[in-house]
């Protein structure tokens, strides 16, 4: 799919599992169970999907996933899987290696977002992303860096601090443009400072929902998660921008969803539900 300057390329970096109830806070097991089934440890299957925007100019990839920096013990938890998917073979599928990056977007900093911002090589941290300038917001650094008890367990610091030493890392304030034809939408119901790039052309829009619609499961209003910190704001900001994107048929791009890579939506005068689902690559 082309939208405006860019090719888009759907660029899944691990298979992982979190617990189905925490997926959908205060919606009942019976209900969400229809929709997504769950294993014998109430975990219930997701990926980590990136989205890849090459110009003439940018390779920018759009979040970086669970990367590889795990102990066996989270990686029996959270179920992380890099056999069948993972960074180097996605991107390899459409001729790109990770040294030709430019730009990683981070649109905030819990790991399974940014954990493939770094890798380990001979017990050292280095860069996944060599040649790339790694784009921050900055009210979610700040959070990221001094997080509450509740939060603690999302960011890992080995994430960014090899980028932040190698002056990598270049900070976002508000809205503001720092990427050719890309919008930014800033949400705060799921984490301080989210940052969700918007693009678009005569024909079509596209945002990357990552965590205020992660799944097409999380389209309904109501069915959020309980690891946002303010859940009620999560609903306020969905039921902001989902009018928007039914009336003029914009594009979702879903990060976590296994099965849906992208999606339109409709409402049926009572539920906002999925439309049509979108491959953006195949
Ligand atoms: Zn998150």
């Amino acid at each position: 799919m082309q939208i405006g300057p860019y090719k888009l390329y759907s660029i899944e970096t691990s298979e992982f599992a979190l617990d189905g109830g925490a997926m959908f806070g205060i919606i009942p097991k019976p209900l969400w169970e229809k929709e997504v089934p769950a294993d014998d440890k109430n975990r219930i299957q997701m990926v980590t999907r990136s989205l890849l925007l090459v110009s003439e100019e940018n390779k920018i990839i759009i979040d970086t996933g669970n990367g590889s920096k795990w102990q066996e013990k989270f990686k029996d938890i959270y179920k992380i899987d890099l056999e069948n998917l993972n960074l180097e073979r996605s991107l390899g599928i459409y001729g790109f290696t990770p040294e030709d990056i430019t730009d990683v977007y981070c649109t905030h900093l819990h790991f399974d977002h940014v954990g493939g911002n770094t890798k380990i090589v001979n017990g050292k941290l280095e860069p996944v992303f060599p040649n790339a300038t790694y784009w921050v917001q900055t009210e979610n650094w700040d959070l990221a860096n001094s997080p509450s008890e509740k939060d603690a367990g999302s960011f890992m610091s080995a994430d960014w601090s090899v980028l932040l030493e190698n002056n990598m890392i270049h900070f976002v304030d508000g809205k503001e443009s720092f990427l050719p034809e890309i919008d930014n939408h800033l949400t705060y119901g799921h984490t301080i400072g989210l940052m969700h790039p918007i693009i678009g052309d005569s024909t079509n829009k596209l945002i990357y929902m990552a965590d205020l619609i992660p799944m097409a499961a999380h389209i309904p209003l109501p069915w959020v998660m309980a690891y946002d910190i303010h859940p009620a704001l999560t609903v306020q900001e969905k039921g902001e921008i989902l009018p928007t994107i039914v009336d003029e048929d914009w594009i979702i791009f879903f990060e976590h969803d296994p099965v849906h890579q992208a999606a339109t939506v409709q409402f049926d005068g009572k539920h906002y539900r999925l439309k049509d689902s979108v491959i953006i690559s195949a």
